[in-house]
């Protein structure tokens, strides 16, 4: 123990093969104006690679002051959940989660830690632009994060990435959550705490393809409006009561004007229409039983979601004295 601060770094890394140790070098230079100090620790989670990232990573070797932890997951879980096994493993009193991919500049670091000292307990990294963005994600993007404000109760700021840095007592209540279908960052910004923004343009991918396909980010944006938010499991229950009350004002109207006052307006309403009205009224109640029957699923879902979210192989440490430890 040398008396200060201990810094955790979270890299996620799933096929990163050619970029790799490029990043590790470049982080640990960039790293190392900070060892002076703070002790530092590299957490780097496979996240199941499929190439020949796991064997560049096990042959990364850790400079002076700067220890790095390798923590093997038995399969591909994605990135949320290979980031909760970096913020779970964190022995820092703070955690710096960054792309292992060289988008979230290293420059930047140094703004969180200077943020972070003056008192934020969240450090959140937004950006600026993304040069090479493609039009599906920009604007999907964008959508989301109306869609999300407007119907949870957690304010996400548009742009807001994983580049992040949150304090120990976050570290410790992000634990104790426990939910499978989870997005990092949207977790943490439930939490609350202090926040403070650090704003960068994100660097293009210098090697490889994204790993986020047009699929995963569509699933992992349905997964943050299940986990954070009911009102998908309620839609159907509102549009029942919707078509319900249609069906009930038409059938009045219909009732009143044809059959009470003898069609004065002339509408001569066919005995389909009235079918129609009837067909109306009969889904509205079908689909608001259904989403009756989704809040309780919602109940059941929160109860049950309590299976481990991710399962690790093996953990590696190295220390920059070169000790290797296995647990
Ligand atoms: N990643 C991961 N598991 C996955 C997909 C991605 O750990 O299933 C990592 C990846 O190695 C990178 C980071 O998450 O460090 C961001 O991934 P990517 O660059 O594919 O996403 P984008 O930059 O488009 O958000
Ligand atoms: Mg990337």
């Amino acid at each position: 123990m040398t008396g200060l601060k201990t810094l955790s770094i979270i890299s996620p890394v799933y096929n990163e093969q050619d970029g790799i140790e490029w990043f590790h070098k470049e982080l640990c230079l960039s790293l190392k104006k900070f060892i002076k100090c703070y002790e530092i620790e590299i957490i780097y989670i496979n996240d199941g690679s499929s190439d020949g990232s796991l064997s560049k990573l096990q042959s990364l070797q850790p400079s002076n002051g700067i220890n790095i932890k390798l923590i093997d997951l038995s399969r591909n879980f994605g990135k949320e959940a290979a980031l909760s096994a970096g913020i779970a493993n964190a022995s820092g009193d703070a955690a710096l989660t960054i792309d292992s991919d060289g988008q979230h500049p290293f420059k930047q670091i140094s703004k969180f830690l200077k943020k972070w000292e003056d008192g934020a307990e969240v450090v959140v990294g937004v950006r600026r632009t993304n040069k090479k963005e493609g039009i599906v994600k920009k604007y999907g993007s964008k959508i989301f994060y109306k869609l999300f404000n407007k119907l949870t109760n957690t304010t996400l700021i548009p742009g807001s990435t994983d580049f992040r840095l949150i304090d120990r007592k976050v570290i410790d209540e992000f634990i104790k959550l426990e939910e499978r279908n989870r997005i990092t960052r949207g977790l943490i910004d439930w939490l609350g705490f202090n926040r403070e923004y650090v704003y960068f343009d994100a660097n293009e991918r210098q090697f490889g393809t994204a790993g986020y396909t047009f699929k995963k980010l569509a699933e992992l944006a349905v997964n943050t409006f299940v986990s954070l938010s009911a009102v998908p499991l309620f839609m159907s229950g509102y549009i029942g009561v919707l078509f319900i009350f249609l069906s009930l004002a038409s059938s009045l109207f219909i009732f009143i004007e044809q059959f009470l006052l003898g069609d004065p307006m002339h509408i001569a309403i066919s005995g389909s229409a009235i079918l129609g009205f009837l067909t109306l009224f009969l889904i509205g109640i079908v689909l608001t039983a259904q989403g009756l029957m989704g809040v309780y699923i919602s109940r059941l879902l929160a109860e049950g979601q309590n299976r481990p979210l991710y399962v690790i192989r093996k953990e590696t440490e190295v220390n920059s004295n070169l000790n290797s430890s296995i647990k």
